[in-house]
């Protein structure tokens, strides 16, 4: 998808902070922070959304929860992270590329207000 943020971000086409990447996922920082440790972890290839993933494409869904841990690892995260995709309007998806927010490095809120 020629106009999607994060596919100019695994292009290489938009600078990003690499964390992690192999053949078919790649992470890096987020730009705003929620969190001492914020992660985005995105499929390579373009997904719009948790609600597009299909049998034909969720190996690489599953990849990326390979992925997460060792991530978690690497950044400290021994006491525990957050693990988020928000899907849609009502969820405040603001980028149409399938991310997971990895959040963590402080106690997390209890509730999503
Ligand atoms: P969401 O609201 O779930 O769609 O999350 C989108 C996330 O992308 C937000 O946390 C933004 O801070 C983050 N973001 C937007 N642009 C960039 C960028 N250029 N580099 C890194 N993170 C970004
Ligand atoms: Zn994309």
């Amino acid at each position: 998808m020629s106009d999607c943020l994060f596919c100019k971000i695994v292009a290489g086409q938009i600078p990003s902070t690499k964390v992690y990447e192999d053949e078919t996922v790649y992470a890096f920082r987020d730009i705003n922070p929620m969190a001492p440790v914020h992660i985005l972890v995105v499929p390579k290839r373009h997904i719009s959304s948790a609600d597009e993933v299909t049998a034909e494409n969720s190996a690489d869904i599953a990849r990326i929860f390979e992925v997460i841990p060792r991530i978690a690892k690497e950044e400290g995260l021994t006491n525990g992270y957050r693990v988020i995709t928000n899907c849609g309007a009502d969820a405040c998806q603001s980028v149409k590329h399938l991310h997971f927010h990895i959040l963590g490095g402080k106690q997390l809120p209890d509730n999503m207000g």
